[in-house]
């Protein structure tokens, strides 16, 4: 079974990210950019599927600048197999990325595509669930765990109660939650190996994708600053600020 991986380039999770002075965007003038972390956590089950011979081939997608083959490098760094780059400047939104993806999917076939539950930058959490719709594949969103079975897989997923199993008949698409793995690093002669790994270039015209925006971004500001916090000598006055100043109680 292949299986496919999107990796997006995003802001790195450690940036203090800082809004531009006319509020268009977000700055991302010399900023570290790195693989979006549940993307990481979907290369590494991808990865740890193969090794345990429930997959035979991991292939990577990626939809962005040309920096975005460095993300890509990265994932076969850590063990994909190959990686395709969908090379486009221009701003790709949720469905835009999901009809893309479609493309890929409908070219490669993969039995089981694990997509992040959300980005990073945009927190759309929308492309796995649009890609299903698309596919007219099951989904099973947020996993902690997943098993590979005879043409099936068992997904366990945080849901606001606890945790639900859900059965899907594969091909199937999964969206990784942070708790299912902790991705590896790469080695030096992992990432040396990985040059040489297979990456092929494409166009959003060649899956006959419009990736026109169909939203737009009025403003981006920053968020109120946190006033400081104090310490309080006891308990009897922390309840009687909660009382009279926060008015919580
Ligand atoms: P979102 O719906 O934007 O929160 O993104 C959810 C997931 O979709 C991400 O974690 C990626 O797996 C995938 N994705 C979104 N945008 C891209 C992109 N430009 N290239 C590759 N994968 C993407």
């Amino acid at each position: 079974m292949k299986v496919l991986v999107p990796v997006k380039r995003v802001v790195d999770y450690n940036v203090k990210i800082r809004v531009k002075a006319d509020n268009t965007g977000v700055d991302l003038a010399n900023v570290k950019m790195s693989m979006n972390p549940f993307d990481e956590i979907s290369v590494e089950e991808a990865i740890r599927l193969k090794e345990a011979g429930k997959a035979t081939e991991v292939v990577v997608v990626s939809i962005g600048p040309a920096q975005a083959a460095e993300t890509i490098r990265t994932a076969l760094a850590m063990g994909a197999d190959r990686g395709i780059l969908i090379k486009t400047d221009e701003e790709v939104q949720p469905l835009a990325v999901a009809k893309l993806l479609k493309g890929v999917v409908d070219e490669e076939q993969p039995g089981l595509v694990i997509v992040g539950k959300q980005a990073i930058d945009d927190d759309s959490n929308q492309t796995g669930q649009m890609l299903s719709a698309l596919l007219g594949w099951g989904q099973a969103t947020f996993a902690s765990k997943v098993v590979i079975g005879d043409g099936s897989a068992e997904v366990t997923r945080e849901v606001d109660g606890g945790l639900e199993t859900l059965s899907l008949k594969l091909p199937a698409i999964v969206t990784s939650d942070l708790r299912l793995n902790e991705p590896r690093y790469a080695s030096l002669p992992n990432i040396m190996k990985a040059k040489k790994k297979p990456l092929a270039e494409k166009a959003p015209a060649d899956y006959g994708v419009d990736i026109a925006p169909r939203l737009k971004t009025l403003k981006v500001e920053e968020p109120p600053k946190r006033s400081a916090g104090i310490k309080v000598p006891d308990v009897a006055t922390l309840v009687e600020k909660l009382k009279t100043e926060a008015g919580v109680l």
